[in-house]
């Protein structure tokens, strides 16, 4: 049995603002991308500890995610945390790949295996598992240490309120995250899930093995149903069947969005108060169900002047 951990107790959790931010991911299109800056300018005003942006498995998308990047971190007041998958890559690409964020003033990242190739072939001597990617940055790190007095690197990795689709079972699953702590990681940041006990049972197991790490819940907002169906299809998560049937016999699109923000603030409440030390939202490049999530849960968040508008007070 690991000692007890300080962090999810109610007694220090009461009074820590809860943590908040937003998953985005690089836009395919200039379309895409005007309505994504839309977005960013709209979830900017609320003031998140830090937006991540995702990256495509083997690097499929890596100029659109760096050039993201450097746009949040030169037009925006918002941090970004650069996932980066690393499965099939070798470490003198991937020490390249890290170099180039922490060049560019990146100082989290979220260290994730990526999918597997399809036909499951991972060359000699190339990365295996986010536990490897993990080890890598730290290794990078190091060697710039001086670099870093004003904010060391900061790494989340993924967390799995149920089974990994690949995964022998869920108890394997919290032995990989206590792995991936060991190996230098600081918080992490759950798959979707659809049930809050699933996210307080996930807790509760990982905090008897001995994880002391934030377990950060991603949080969709549920408004689509395309899209819950979607996720659930290739995540293997389901969605609570009745749920479903209401969103189903909604009268009109304006219903249907009414019970997914309903849903979606249940699901946080509870994730909330079984210990959740921050909410990450799935956004989808989109900002309306989100805010309307966060407008009904009235979070508590740290009462700093905002610098969204500190920075809109410096260009007036
Ligand atoms: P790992 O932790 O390496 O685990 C992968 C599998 O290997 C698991 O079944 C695990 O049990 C097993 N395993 C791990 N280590 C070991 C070991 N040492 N020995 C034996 N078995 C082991 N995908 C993207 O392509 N781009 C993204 O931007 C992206 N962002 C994500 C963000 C979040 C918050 C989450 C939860 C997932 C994200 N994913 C993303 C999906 C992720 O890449 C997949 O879920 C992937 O299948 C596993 O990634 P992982 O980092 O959890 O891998």
């Amino acid at each position: 049995m690991s000692p007890p951990t300080l962090i999810d107790q109610p007694s220090t959790v009461a009074t820590a603002p809860v943590a908040l931010s937003y998953e985005l991911f690089p836009p395919r299109s200039p379309a895409a991308s005007e309505t994504l800056w839309a977005t960013i300018r709209e979830l900017e005003a609320t003031d998140p500890d830090y937006v991540s942006v995702t990256y495509g498995a083997s690097g499929s998308n890596h100029d659109t995610a760096l050039d993201l990047v450097d746009r949040l971190q030169l037009e925006t007041t918002l941090r970004p945390l650069a996932h980066l998958t690393c499965v099939g890559g070798t470490p003198e690409e991937l020490s390249r790949i890290v170099n180039e964020l922490l060049d560019r003033g990146v100082r989290g990242i979220l260290a994730l295996r990526g999918d597997q190739p399809k036909d499951g072939h991972v060359p000699p001597g190339a990365l295996r598992y986010a536990q490897d990617l993990i080890e890598l940055i730290r290794r990078v790190e190091l060697r710039r240490s001086a670099q870093f007095a004003a904010g060391k690197v900061a790494i989340g990795v993924a967390a799995y309120p149920t089974k990994h689709p690949e995964s022998p079972s869920e108890g394997h699953d919290v032995e990989v995250l206590l792995a991936k702590q060991r190996s230098g990681a600081d918080f992490a940041i759950t798959q979707v899930f659809f049930h809050a006990e699933q996210y307080a049972s996930l807790l509760h197991r990982a905090r008897r093995a001995g994880v002391t790490i934030p377990l950060i819940p991603g949080v969709m907002p549920l408004t689509s149903l395309r899209r819950i169906e979607k996720l659930s299809a290739l995540s293997g998560v389901s969605p609570d069947a009745a749920f479903v049937d209401r969103m189903r016999s909604a009268t009109d699109e304006a219903e249907a969005r009414r019970l997914g923000v309903e849903a979606t603030v249940a699901l946080a409440e509870s994730s909330l108060d079984a210990g959740a030390p921050g909410l990450h939202l799935y956004t989808f490049n989109e900002h309306a169900s989100s805010l309307d999530v966060l407008t009904r849960l009235d979070l508590p968040r740290p009462a700093r002047p905002s610098l969204a508008a500190r920075r809109r007070s410096t260009l007036s």
